[in-house]
């Protein structure tokens, strides 16, 4: 590789960005966090903040990750998890497929029409799904349109609808949170009714019905029966979207990429965008994770690969559990853990899919603290790696889209690119 080439390595720390913590004397975890190596690093180069979508919005992971997975933001915002997911089980996938996210629940009738929800997870059904499921194989259904469902984990599945004029304008049928146990289990055109997100609604109102007649005599839900548990009778639908061939740079630019995850999301995504990805049961989505081993096996991927994220979950999922000492702790162990790896010959950029408020649990529209390694590139003031020091760093203000870009920049991947030719930037707004 000629010196003014470098591979690229690009670590997500999820939920990285927090606010002040009472119990860490007011310092966010990352403050807390003693990272020698993370502030050496940013006092050697460039740090800042970065927007993962909007300033302000608050993302999903998904959202977040994709972006800087090299979705156009535009895309990204519109993304849903049920092609993600289908993606995640390696389901063989067409441009135009609808695909849900379901779970197998347990329903009633009401009436000859309609069913209500006793169980929205038929009391998370674990054995007999693969047999439930096989049971549910191109479900034929009117205006030629044809269903299957597909195991996912536990009483989680996956629902291709596959057929000619579909539309993801329609409701879930799975009320979440909201539950009410009244509720009538019904999808329904959202937005502009148009023939069709009817036609849509109508097809999986019909295959409620159709799968309540197939799973109730199924011998698995009366097995279950005869044992005391509820049936795995129906299925829900949330997450709705449709396939597409997603325009993405990193494709664009014909990079070799690697993903290295634990996290369903993220592996999903990266089989999405046909990124290679490596995982391994120490990839936890915790703090457990072999955080080691994680960035070893990142590093390995670099020898065939131009461009390696790899992904921590632990910051995110501590934040959520509200417990800021875990997430300083994790931090901790990642910083010590990146002291044993070379860094000295590729582009490095440490970055957040948003941050995770841990007093409150839950993701918030703060900008997230970045910084980019880049063995020929510029300094700036940094010192330290954290929110309050990024926040007067060289990168500020930058979005998910312009840190990919800057990081592509310095690995020297964007020497022929054409920002006109192609519709991944959005330059006038
Ligand atoms: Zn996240």
């Amino acid at each position: 590789m000629s010196q003014d080439k470098f591979k690229g390595l690009v670590i997500i720390l999820d939920g990285l960005g927090d606010r002040p913590c009472t119990t860490l004397g007011n310092k966010t975890p990352l403050e807390h966090a003693r990272t020698p190596v993370l502030d050496a690093i940013a006092t050697q180069h460039q740090s800042g903040m970065m927007n993962p979508l909007l300033p302000g919005l608050p993302v999903d992971t998904h959202t977040g990750v994709s972006i800087i997975f090299g979705l156009p933001p535009r895309v990204a915002a519109s993304l849903k998890r049920g092609p993600i997911e289908a993606s995640g089980i390696d389901l063989d996938l067409q441009h135009g497929d609808l695909l849900f996210r379901a779970n197998l629940a347990t329903i009633e009738n009401i009436d000859r029409h309609n069913f209500r929800i006793l169980d929205r997870r038929a009391q998370r059904i674990q054995q007999g799904v693969d047999a439930l499921c096989a049971s549910l194989q191109d479900i034929r259904l009117p205006d030629n349109i044809s269903a299957s469902l597909h195991p996912a984990t536990h009483h989680r599945c996956v629902l291709r609808l596959r057929g000619p004029g579909l539309s993801d304008k329609v409701t879930d049928t799975d009320p979440g949170g909201k539950m009410l146990h009244t509720g009538v289990l019904l999808a329904q055109p959202s937005g502009d009714a148009d023939t069709a997100s009817k036609r849509t609604a109508s097809a999986i109102n019909k295959l409620t019905h159709v799968s309540n007649e197939i799973l109730k005599n199924h011998p698995v839900n009366l097995k279950r029966i005869e044992n005391g548990y509820l049936p795995a009778n129906g299925i829900l639908t949330r997450g709705v979207g449709q396939y597409q061939n997603y325009q993405n740079i990193l494709k664009h630019l014909h990079l070799n990429v690697t993903v290295v995850a634990g996290e369903a999301t993220v592996l999903g995504l990266a089989k999405l965008f046909n990124f290679s990805n490596v995982t391994n049961p120490a990839f936890t989505s915790s703090t457990d994770t072999n955080i080691k081993k994680k960035l070893s096996t990142a590093v390995s991927a670099l020898e065939t690969s131009d461009l390696v994220f790899v992904h921590f979950k632990g910051t995110d999922t501590a934040a959520h559990d509200r417990d800021p000492q875990a997430k300083s702790d994790f931090i901790e162990r990642f910083d010590k853990a990146l002291g044993g790896i070379d860094i000295s010959n590729i582009v490095l950029g440490v970055c957040a899919d948003h941050s995770t408020d841990s007093t409150r649990g839950e993701h918030n529209g703060d900008a997230v603290p970045i910084l980019i390694h880049n063995p020929t590139g510029r300094k700036d003031l940094t010192r330290k790696f954290n929110e309050t020091d990024c926040s007067a760093g060289a990168l500020v203000n930058l979005t998910a889209q312009g840190f990919i870009t800057s990081v592509l920049d310095a690995m020297g991947s964007l020497s022929n690119f054409k920002p006109a030719e192609v519709k991944f930037y959005e330059l006038n707004q």
